[in-house]
């Protein structure tokens, strides 16, 4: 039986990913980091069925010695590192601890990896985000980066720790860059989430507005589960590389609230307020992902549209709101 180890366990990621790989046969360890809210930790998990089938670690991604001796007890065959300090608007509020997470812990694992278990199979969650101001009009693995928050500077750093530790120590260390991926399962301070949400609040009249940021901004909108797979998918090639995963397809976030609002026969134009609270210091306008590379290595291909994938959050927020 395989084993995993996954950072970021009690996230939207690492949620779908356990559940992939208990299909798969593996043995599953989570490092949860230790909160007051005792219990609340695992609700993604046990959305999914799947909270007592995973083993739980206390554990913290800037507390070093304890990733190496949870790698050292777990013995893990394959690491999947997901832990982040994750939404892009909080990077602003909270640059240094952003910065010591989201890119120092990239270092603390890899580290502990380094010296307990050197054979093993290293994911990084990279992301679109590092291209920001794009360079090039679809972004592939040799598009230059340009990052516009202090999010994507910290995860720019641990994208270049991956490829310098496999190119350094020679580890099995591959970096993900994941275009946005949404579910049911995604957070609500994240736009989809917040907008599939939000109609669900108001088509059971317990809400009369949405409040909104840019709304012209552009994103390439896949779906967890079909882009968990191609983590997987990455730690069983021969060779260590870096992959982008995407749709190929840029959709604005006034379209995608569109098809949010069309789901329960509403128009959104007597809801949507723009508030400018909602805007951030420096934005990412478009991303569009090139994943032939994906493709033609991995053999992955995206299952869900952006329409689909709605579509289902806003029947799973009816369906919480419903039972609340
Ligand atoms: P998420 O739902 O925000 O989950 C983040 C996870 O990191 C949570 O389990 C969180 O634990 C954990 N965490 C935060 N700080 C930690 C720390 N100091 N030590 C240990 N764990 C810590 O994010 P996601 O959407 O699943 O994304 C997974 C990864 O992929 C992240 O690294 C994200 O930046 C990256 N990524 C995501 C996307 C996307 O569109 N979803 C795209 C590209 C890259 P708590 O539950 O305790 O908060
Ligand atoms: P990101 O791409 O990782 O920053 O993912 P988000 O889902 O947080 O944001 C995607 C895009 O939606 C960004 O360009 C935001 O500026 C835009 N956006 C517009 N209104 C909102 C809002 O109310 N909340 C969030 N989170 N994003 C918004």
């Amino acid at each position: 039986m395989k084993k995993a180890l996954i950072t970021g366990v009690t996230g939207q990621d690492g949620a779908y990913l356990s559940q992939f790989l208990l299909s798969k046969g593996y043995e599953v360890t989570g490092v949860v980091r230790r909160s007051s809210h005792y219990g609340l930790a695992t609700q993604r998990l046990e959305w999914l069925g799947i909270a007592d089938k995973v083993k739980l670690v206390d554990g913290d991604l800037l507390d070093q010695g304890g990733l190496v001796r949870i790698i050292r007890d777990s013995k893990p065959d394959e690491i999947y590192n997901l832990a982040a300090q994750s939404f892009v608007k909080t990077s602003w509020d909270q640059p240094v601890l952003t910065s010591q997470v989201t890119g120092v812990g990239v270092v603390n694992i890899l580290e502990a990896m380094r010296q307990e278990a050197a054979g093993a199979r290293f994911y990084q969650a990279s992301s679109s985000e590092m291209y920001g101001l794009i360079q090039e009009e679809m972004q592939s693995e040799t598009t230059p980066f340009y990052p516009r928050s202090p999010y994507a500077v910290a995860k720019l750093m641990g994208h270049w720790m991956t490829v310098n530790y496999r190119e350094s120590f020679n580890l099995f260390s591959c970096s993900g860059i994941l275009f946005n991926h949404e579910s049911p399962l995604r957070g609500l301070e994240f736009v989809t989430r917040k907008v599939t949400d939000a109609v669900a609040a108001i088509a059971l009249k317990q809400s009369t507005e949405l409040r909104m940021g840019n709304m012209d901004a552009k994103r390439d909108w896949g779906h967890a589960r079909d882009y968990v797979e191609a983590m997987w998918l990455m730690l069983q090639q021969d060779k260590a590389d870096d992959y982008v995963i995407a749709t190929g397809r840029t959709v604005s976030v006034r379209d995608m609230v569109n098809v949010a609002f069309a789901h329960v026969g509403l128009d959104p134009d007597q809801y949507v307020k723009v508030d400018p609270a909602f805007f951030r210091p420096a934005e990412v306008d478009v991303l569009l992902g090139n994943p032939a590379k994906a493709k033609r290595a991995l053999g992955w291909e995206p299952k869900v549209s952006m329409e689909e994938m709605v579509r289902e959050m806003v029947d799973a927020d009816l369906q919480r709101r419903r039972s609340r």
